[in-house]
């Protein structure tokens, strides 16, 4: 379902939406925060205003659908419907625990282009009556019908998974800065939520969980109008041009390990449990920072950034249509590998 590609825009590689906040899961130190938010689905004339809006100005290699869980929005195939009307990408996927999948209407998989399913060691699925066996099938004879591309993601109990947040403000701003530089979700997991441009899910969760929380009302912020882009006021190219580029850590940045916290065990954890602890435990930055693999991703940014330059020489030859300036500005904030 490639579609015609259109330049003069903004051009990123990946954009992801969340249909919705929460989760039938509860992994521990989950980067959306969906095992411990309140129940919120996406509402399908929001999502289509402001696809709108950003569309005039963006395109995007894919749009992927994730969470929380997708499939707990009943309207998910409509918000996929409306993403190709609007024709803001060449291709359209959805990502999943795959806990819901038996219970999905065929129309779905007859819309994406792509199905990422993430499986966790077994222990995850106790008590949700489903084996994580039969999730691999179901995608399996889905994919053989519908032709769709089929990705599964493995968690195994220690790695991947890895530390995402911290309870109390990182006191450290040339460490919050280097955090920031090498975080792969500040360059890859661009979202837009509720009228607003976002480089990652912190900002529109970050407040509501540290109230929850409530461990220090002192400094919190409104990360979600701070941290991010008004969609519907005027000058969005140039408002969104320069917070793509700035090099300035977000306010919940304070907050955050980007990619480079340890790697945990996964387990799942929910907000009552979580707040009911006796022993309720801080998570800190001095525990949960992972140094080496902080300097390692601030070494791969530096060496993705010069070969980014060095292909933007040979793109601005090429590609007489393309927003050139835009594209300049841009470079080391995605992969223009697939131009
Ligand atoms: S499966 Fe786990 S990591 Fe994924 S959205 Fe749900 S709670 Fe978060
Ligand atoms: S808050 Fe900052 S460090 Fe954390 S994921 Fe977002 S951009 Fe990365």
């Amino acid at each position: 379902m490639l579609q015609k590609r259109s330049f003069k825009k903004i051009y990123k590689n990946y954009l992801e939406f969340f249909a919705a906040d929460h989760c039938v899961l509860k992994c521990w130190q989950c980067a959306n925060f969906s095992n411990v938010n309140y129940p919120k689905i996406a509402k399908l004339a929001t999502f289509c205003k402001d696809l709108k809006t950003l569309a005039k100005i963006m395109h995007v290699e894919t749009l992927r659908f994730c969470g929380g869980e997708p499939l707990l929005n009943n309207e998910i195939v409509k918000f996929i419907k409306v993403a190709r009307e609007i024709n803001f990408a060449y291709t359209i996927g959805l990502c999943t625990n795959g806990i819901l999948l038996k219970d999905v209407d065929d129309e779905l998989f007859s819309q994406i282009d792509y199905l990422n399913v993430s499986l966790y060691p077994l222990s995850n699925y106790r008590n949700l009556k489903i084996e994580r066996d039969s999730i691999i099938k179901i995608a399996k004879i889905k994919r053989k019908k519908y032709k769709f591309f089929l990705k599964f993601f493995e968690f195994y109990c220690f790695k991947p998974w890895r530390y995402s947040y911290v309870d109390l403000p990182i006191n450290n701003s040339p460490l919050v800065k280097r955090i920031y530089a090498a975080c792969s979700r500040a360059k890859n997991c661009h979202t837009i939520y509720d009228g607003y441009y976002y480089k990652c899910a912190m900002p529109i969760y970050l407040r509501r969980y540290l109230i929850n929380m409530q461990i220090s009302s002192k400094n919190i912020l409104n990360y979600e109008k701070i941290d991010g882009v008004p969609l519907h006021q005027p000058d969005l190219y140039n408002r969104l041009i320069t917070y793509l580029n700035s090099d300035v850590p977000l306010k919940a940045c304070n907050y955050c390990l980007g990619t480079s916290g340890k790697n945990m065990r996964i387990k799942q954890v929910s907000m009552k449990e979580l707040k009911d602890s006796k022993t309720k435990k801080i998570n800190m930055i001095e525990d949960l920072l992972d140094i080496s693999k902080l300097r390692e991703s601030e070494k791969n940014a530096s060496v993705a950034r010069s070969r980014s330059l060095k292909q933007m020489g040979i793109l601005k030859k090429i590609n007489k249509g393309i927003d050139k300036d835009a594209l300049i500005r841009t470079v080391g904030l995605r992969d223009v590998d697939s131009f």
